[in-house]
């Protein structure tokens, strides 16, 4: 037998109603704060990721899902959102729309990654995108927006911090001091953050090797190297989240995994999932358009990883309800029963309720059953005298209570009882 391929997960019918609750939350949480979908391809051509998530990540050198096309072009399964985004945005120049451009995906995404608990080859992630906003009132509206999400999913041990990686300018003073910091250890440290040293000394402070990140613990701090513009931003933005009421702590080590980031970055954290903690993350990202070959367009983001969600949703105890049954299953006690059931539920959903009948051939008794067991509001029995009078018994399966409904009422009766 074929099985799935590592890393990647079926949403059964019985399960799926998970996955609608923190989609459906989601977009209830993008239109409260007026942004609206974009839907990008799966697969994109590889430079894209190469050039718009960049060349030092994890994600391009290691977890990209790229094939020849059979016209023999390069193409790669998107490993994340944002690039799509910025280059949707630049091909259809909606710079010149509408600004600022307010965005948000959800999405599957691949990474060639080691599967792990909260960490698959195929997962799926809900993000939102703000351009054409330079101030810090954007990035505390995103961080807003995400915290909003994470608390209409009920969450609330997940807690947020963030942290400037300043801009080119004072980061480049910044660099020179993590180079000078590091030098002496560079032995002791993984081949990755050997060639970072060299391309992008500050990703070493998002290396996961143990002996790295001991390293790392004493490393100089981006924030005693913020320019006074950096600094302003970031103290502006912390007086904003404050203001709103969203708690936050800094916590100078976020990095971010992406080679994009400029000024703010921030991460949602739950204590509760284990390892693979962040359920969120984003910042801004102000070079990224620029970078991908159009004018420069301030920009700041998110991105939540779904299956790590659900996992702290479960962990917090704060996994949705299963769906209700339908609201009316229609037993027939014969076949001439089953066939005026099979008849009356096509009535029944043109009036808008939903209801099944009989499919197997099954006794009056196993069709109770089956309604009772798939959570059936109501039960409809009919039956050689039902059918004489036009009526039939309908029972509540909640109270046990029934009672006669005349067939042309049915619809009505099940409505006008709705909770
Ligand atoms: P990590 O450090 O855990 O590898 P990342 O920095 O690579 O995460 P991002 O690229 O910022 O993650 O993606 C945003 C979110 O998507 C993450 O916070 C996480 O919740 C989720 N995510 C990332 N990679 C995976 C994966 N392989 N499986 C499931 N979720 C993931
Ligand atoms: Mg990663």
């Amino acid at each position: 037998m074929i099985q799935i391929p590592k890393g990647c997960k079926d949403v059964l019918p019985s399960q799926v109603y998970l996955w609608h609750k923190v989609e459906e939350t989601a977009r209830k949480t993008a239109s409260a704060y007026a942004f609206r979908e974009i839907r990008t391809p799966v697969f994109e051509h590889t430079e894209l990721f190469a050039r718009g998530v960049g060349d030092t990540t994890d994600i391009v050198n290691k977890e990209m899902y790229t094939f020849l096309d059979k016209g023999g072009r390069s193409v790669t399964l998107r490993p994340e959102g944002t690039a799509g985004v910025a280059r949707a945005f630049l091909e259809h120049g909606l710079a010149g729309g509408v600004m600022p451009f307010k965005a948000y995906y959800l999405i599957s995404a691949f990474r060639y990654e080691r599967p792990q608990a909260g960490r698959l080859r195929e997962f799926h992630q809900f993000g939102g995108e703000l351009y054409g906003a330079a101030g810090p009132e954007a990035d505390a509206e995103v961080i807003a927006f995400a915290a909003a999400f994470l608390q209409n999913l009920g969450l609330e041990h997940v807690a947020l911090q963030i942290n400037s990686i300043g801009c080119k300018s004072c980061r480049a003073r910044y660099h020179e001091a993590l180079r000078t910091y590091f030098a002496p250890h560079l032995g002791e440290m993984c081949e990755d953050c050997r060639t970072r040293f060299e391309k992008n000394p500050m990703r070493i402070l998002d290396c996961k090797v143990e002996g790295c990140k001991s390293i790392a613990a004493n490393a100089p701090r981006m924030l005693d190297y913020l320019c006074d513009d950096c600094r302003a931003h970031f103290e502006q933005v912390q007086s904003l989240l404050t203001q709103a009421g969203v708690a936050f702590t800094v916590n100078p080590s976020i990095v971010r995994g992406l080679d994009y980031y400029s000024r703010t970055v921030f991460e949602f954290v739950s204590a509760a999932a284990g390892a693979q903690g962040t359920v969120l993350g984003g910042g801004r990202y102000d070079t990224l358009l620029e970078q991908m070959g159009g004018k420069a367009v301030p920009a700041v983001g998110f991105a939540a990883g779904m299956e790590r969600l659900l996992l702290v949703m479960e962990a917090e105890g704060k996994l949705p309800a299963p769906d209700d049954g339908v609201e009316c299953y229609l037993a027939g006690m014969d076949k001439h029963s089953r066939a005026q059931a099979f008849l009356l539920a096509q009535r029944l959903r043109r009036a808008g309720v939903s209801c099944e009948t009989d499919l197997m051939e099954r006794s009056v008794k196993a069709q109770f059953k089956y309604a009772d067991k798939t959570g059936a509001r109501y039960v409809a029995v009919l039956g050689e005298r039902e059918l004489a009078e036009g009526a039939a018994e309908v029972k509540d399966m909640a109270s046990s209570a029934s009672e006669r409904v005349k067939l042309k009422d049915l619809a009505n009766y099940i409505i006008q009882r709705r909770k």
